[in-house]
């Protein structure tokens, strides 16, 4: 670790400014075990490439798989599949055990009250739309308005333009200072007797700036506002408590947190999860049918029509059993010692601009080389074995704050090592020189 590069921990500090955490959390960091070891159980991040050992640097893009997960598809595939909530035999009963299992898991990591607030969905594109078709259509009219942050994921912009371009409605973004941090005396101006719907990341995902959402909630639920929150990037690095935030909606997907792809979770606060209509039709959401009319199921069924993307929901289950058995404590000590160690490498650099330097932040840093272009910093440092991201991210309204149109982006996870930030610092100052 460099000079000066005490572990600094964000989650302290953010207890210091009277962020609620989860209970015992504080206790658990201060004890936390070391997570170093468990990359041993990732397969594919022991491989070179381009005749390099591989550096994965991304993490907010998408993480890679540890065995409990690859296991726990295979065998449910091998023994156990079936279709949910049908059959009355025995294959169902263990497919749906393993689903609900699943629900009960996100329930856990999330802290909801019961699994009933959970809702499968494809990932946390398909959620934010779900949202927006139920609970916008149901509460935002002409001449109303949505708020959001700059710091936005395309994902959580482009469903609730469509929402307010159909009804007449408009978006109201919240404007970030100089480090990429939302600016909390903007947002309370922002919000008026017009505001409908607060749509927040928890993380965003092209600065790696953690948004104080905590506040943000309340000041919008003291005025009735009801608060979506994107949490896409928050739940593979921070303890999450729904409850103690406050959020009426959290949405993630579950290939950012070593689970597969086409399966992600909203939560929603049971009272206002009752109150949605269903957003598709067919079966599994229905009580009754008849050519005149139908009645739904309570949520989640409701919300969940079809055959669900069962298999990838074990495995979802199986990747937050696994990180819970780490300790979101531990992950997030560890994650913190790697970010200040990157943004130490990076500062050092003397032709690096880093975009978003905000104090409360994840293990992100997203920077722009003076005189290259980004896809050309990406393709070198590919060259080196070192997979980043160069280009917009999905959020292209948050880099043109800073007057870019694309940077690079490196996005760390607890797996990741000193060696292999080192390594990247290296090689970076490597290709600046032009060597
Ligand atoms: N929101 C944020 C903050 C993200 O980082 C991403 C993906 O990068 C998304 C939403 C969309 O997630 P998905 O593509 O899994 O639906």
């Amino acid at each position: 670790m460099s000079e000066g590069l005490a572990p600094a921990y964000y989650f302290l500090d953010a207890a210091r400014a009277g962020a609620s955490l989860p209970r015992g959390f504080l206790e658990q960091a201060r004890a936390a075990g070391d997570v170093t070891g468990a990359r041993a159980d990732f397969p594919a991040l022991h491989q070179q490439v381009n005749g390099r050992p591989l550096v994965w640097f991304d993490n907010a893009a998408t993480t890679h798989k540890p065995r409990p997960v690859l296991d726990a598809m295979t065998r449910f595939y091998e023994r156990d599949y079936s279709n949910v909530h049908r059959g009355a035999h025995t294959l169902a009963a263990r497919a749906t055990d393993a689903y609900e299992g699943a629900r009960a898991a996100v329930a856990q990591l999330l802290g909801a009250s019961s699994a009933e607030e959970i809702v499968f969905v494809r990932g946390t594109t398909e959620g934010i739309n779900l949202l927006a078709a139920t609970l916008g259509r149901s509460l935002v009219g002409p001449g109303d308005e949505i708020v959001l942050s700059t710091l936005e994921h395309h994902a959580n912009i482009v469903p609730w333009q469509m929402l307010a371009q159909s009804v007449g409605a408009r978006l109201r973004p919240v404007p970030v200072d100089e480090s990429g941090q939302v600016q909390l005396d903007a947002y309370a101006a922002l919000l008026s007797d017009r505001t409908r719907i607060v749509a927040l990341s928890h993380v965003s995902n092209a600065l790696g700036t953690v948004l104080p959402i905590e506040p943000m909630i309340a000041m919008a639920r003291a005025r009735g506002i009801r608060v979506v929150v994107d949490g896409a990037q928050a739940v593979a690095h921070l303890p999450v408590d729904v409850r103690a935030l406050g959020a009426d909606f959290y949405v993630f997907s579950g290939h950012k947190i070593f689970g597969p792809t086409g399966i992600g979770a909203i939560y929603g606060r049971r009272d206002v999860l009752a109150t949605l209509p269903p957003w598709q039709g067919g079966g599994s959401m229905i009580r009754d049918v008849t050519f005149e009319h139908t009645t739904y199921s309570e949520p989640p069924a409701r919300f969940e029509a079809g055959t669900p993307s069962i298999g990838d929901a074990v495995g979802l289950g199986a990747a937050i059993r696994y990180v819970m058995g780490l300790g979101m404590p531990a992950i997030a000590a560890r994650e913190d010692r790697l970010g200040h160690l990157l943004m130490a490498e990076l500062s050092d650099i003397p032709s690096v601009r880093l975009i978003g330097t905000a104090a409360h932040r994840v293990a992100v840093a997203s920077f722009v080389v003076e005189g290259r272009r980004t896809e050309d910093v990406g393709r070198a440092l590919d060259g080196c074995g070192i997979a980043v991201r160069s280009g917009h991210h999905c959020a292209q309204p948050a880099l043109r704050r800073f007057g870019v149109e694309t940077s690079v982006r490196a996005s760390l996870a607890f797996y990741n090592t000193e060696e292999e930030v080192h390594t990247f610092g290296a090689s970076l100052r490597r290709i600046v020189r032009g060597r």
